[in-house]
């Protein structure tokens, strides 16, 4: 700690100092792991709830440094977004499932209508060449904007409200579909989600996960359901984890979802046996 006046010291600054130089070493790690590609891809797949069908897969970044176990994207997403990073994980992110996609099509394990949903951060969004890069990504994998889903939060909608509008406006008009992600947990007034060009919301895995076996205490599940219904949009359910959820959910129509109950986020290697499996070819 530093002194601060007469051989005083602040009590707090060695807790301070602790916590900087973990940030530092953590945003070190974070570039290494960019240039020596540990970002992996796992993939957990969005099915049709009545037959169980694979419609599409969410993808979902682990951090994997050689001999050790896997970080989990809420132990650094937030503090890539901090400090920018996470526009190039962001950016490898989308490469490696476009890659993916494009080899399972090639493989004929998925047909045009399979989508692959990626998440994107705020800051993602707030950059002037996304709509190029997207763009060009899609065209070295031979994919069409059709294919891609991108999910985003309320908040990141918001917080850059009148830049954003034209951004989500444009990628709209070239066909990519857009999903809010965690729906029902931001803050944002209905009046002005109607005016997005959002064609999905995806109902939060706590209102999911609050579901009763009694109907009378669905919870908000069936009015988000109703919201979408009235505004035409589609549904996907996450983090279905029992038969009780699974069949609430189906009572209400509620027409796609995923979960722990049909799968987990599995790497790239497993999605074909996934594929075959559930009988999408
Ligand atoms: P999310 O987008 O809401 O993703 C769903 C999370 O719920 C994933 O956690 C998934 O593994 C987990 N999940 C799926 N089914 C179930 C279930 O039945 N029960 C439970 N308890 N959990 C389930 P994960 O992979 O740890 O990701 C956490 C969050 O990190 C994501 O939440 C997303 O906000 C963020 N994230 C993940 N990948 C990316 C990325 O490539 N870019 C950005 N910007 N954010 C990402
Ligand atoms: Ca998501
Ligand atoms: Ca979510
Ligand atoms: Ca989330």
């Amino acid at each position: 700690a530093k002194a601060s006046g007469k051989g005083q010291y602040r009590w707090f600054e060695p807790a301070m100092h602790k916590r900087a130089v973990q940030l530092l070493q953590l945003e070190t790690g974070l570039r290494q792991a960019l240039d020596r590609r540990e970002f992996v891809v796992y993939y957990q797949p969005i099915v049709d709830l009545q037959t169980r069908n694979i419609i599409g897969l969410e993808a979902l970044v682990r951090w994997q440094q050689p001999g050790q176990s896997l970080i989990y994207p809420d132990d650094f997403i937030p503090f890539a977004e901090e400090t920018g990073l996470i526009v190039e994980i962001g950016d490898q992110v989308l490469q490696q499932a476009c890659a993916d996609l494009a080899q399972w099509q090639q493989q004929g394990l998925v047909d045009q209508h399979f989508t692959i949903s990626v998440n994107l951060s705020s800051r993602q969004l707030l950059q002037p060449n996304l709509l190029g890069r997207i763009g060009s990504i899609l065209q070295e994998n031979g994919l069409s904007y059709k294919q891609l889903r991108l999910e985003l939060t309320e908040s990141s909608i918001i917080d850059n409200r009148a830049f954003v509008d034209g951004v989500l406006r444009t990628l709209r008009e070239r066909h990519i579909q857009l999903s809010i992600d965690d729906f029902g947990t931001g803050y944002s007034s209905l009046s002005y989600l109607h005016t997005l060009p959002v064609s999905c919301l995806k109902i939060d895995r706590s209102f999911v996960s609050s579901i009763t076996a009694n109907p009378d205490s669905l919870g908000i599940v069936p009015l988000i359901l109703n919201i979408a219904q009235t505004m035409n949009m589609q549904v996907i359910a996450e983090g279905i984890e029992s038969e009780m959820h699974l069949q609430q959910l189906r009572q209400l129509n509620c027409r796609y979802g995923q979960g722990y109950l049909f799968h987990y986020p599995v790497p790239a290697e497993a999605v074909p046996v996934l594929l075959v499996q559930a009988g999408n070819r």
